[in-house]
């Protein structure tokens, strides 16, 4: 908890009720200029936690972008209790590239932390980043979308054994939390293991804005925000049902056996039941169709949305569920079913 005291990171200070839009230099180019990550710091004016909130750790990841940036600028914060780190581009190099990694030997920046002095160009970034920004904080929420060419529906990745992360996870109030250690390296991992508690938020897909997701992570963050008395909301949300996938739960990517081009039959977020058609795969001739079933009935998170596979590339995520959370499903599906019927 901080005591109303003033944020401090190498080279600046922000004081209590005071706010700053910094860029912040991190590395430098092949032409010796600085690479600067926008950071905007808010201090409220009382005490409370320090949260940071970052984005685009993989540069093609969007949606995250807008979320931070609109919690950053377009919320009224005067009633803060606490500080806010709003991180809305870390990969500044790969978000100028549109792609994932650093363009600097492709390295993955989200394996890269806690960074290390001295050491490759992309640890000695995650090292700015971690050391400055991410190591003060309480816990931090890092907003990702699926990889390019696949989309998931909104979900939190945490490490459920971690008490706090757990705490965090639900504050979000997602329906589905897939339990996990983050892999080593990660944003998520390597500060719930320092202490600060982590979760990512993963939401649809690369080089988009999709506002229905942004504005359901945007009440995720008030949310949490209300757990922690950050801001004076007053309410954890609760979304309705609520699925958490831990190592004992069934889940799988779904992989073509066969190269060809994908007729996706559901969207993300679809309940399939066991036996359901949920692609098919097709040769460019139309003449030897590949039928892709569901091997248990379940959630799909993610999908594909370009619909070109080789043997083995991912078709979709499926999460198993429990009864209930699958009537609750069930019920929610057809009646949205019944409501689509009605419009057309
Ligand atoms: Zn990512």
């Amino acid at each position: 908890m901080g005591d109303g005291e003033a944020f401090t990171y190498n080279g600046g200070r922000v004081g209590p009720g005071e706010r700053q839009n910094v860029r912040y230099g991190i590395s430098e180019t092949y032409l010796g200029d600085p690479v600067r990550i926008p950071v905007t710091i808010i201090n409220g004016e009382h005490p409370g936690p320090t949260a940071f909130l970052s984005a685009a750790a993989h540069g093609d990841e969007l949606n995250g972008i807008e979320v931070v940036r609109e919690v950053a600028h377009e919320w009224d914060l005067s009633e803060l209790a606490g500080t806010l780190i709003c991180l809305p581009v870390l990969n500044v190099p790969g978000f100028l590239a549109q792609q994932r990694y650093l363009p600097v030997y492709d390295r993955d920046l989200n394996r890269s932390f806690p960074g290390k002095e001295g050491s490759t160009s992309s640890k000695r970034m995650a090292h700015q980043i971690y050391t400055n920004f991410i190591e003060p904080c309480d816990f931090g929420l890092d907003f990702h979308t699926s990889t390019r060419g696949r989309t998931n529906m909104l979900h939190v990745r945490a490490d459920m054994t971690d008490p706090e992360a757990h705490r965090l996870a639900l504050s979000f109030g997602s329906n589905v939390v897939i339990d996990s250690e983050g892999p080593s390296g990660t944003l998520r991992g390597e500060a719930t293991d320092d202490g600060i508690p982590t979760i990512t938020i993963e939401m649809g897909e690369a080089h988009r804005f999709q506002r229905g997701l942004i504005d359901e992570a945007l009440a995720g963050v008030r949310s949490s925000f209300a757990e922690y008395e950050l801001t004076d909301e007053t309410a954890v949300r609760w979304p309705g049902w609520r699925t958490i996938i831990t190592g004992s739960s069934e889940k799988t990517w779904i992989r073509a056996d066969t190269g060809g081009i994908v007729d996706m039959l559901h969207e993300r977020g679809a309940l399939v039941h066991e036996g359901d058609r949920i692609a098919t795969i097709t040769n460019p001739f139309k003449n030897d169709d590949t039928l892709v079933e569901a091997p248990f009935t379940g959630l799909l998170v993610g999908v594909l949305e370009n619909p070109v596979v080789y043997p083995g590339n991912p078709l979709c995520h499926l999460l198993e569920l429990d009864a209930e959370t699958r009537r609750i499903l069930e019920r929610e599906q057809s009646t949205d079913a019944l409501y689509d019927s009605e419009l057309s």
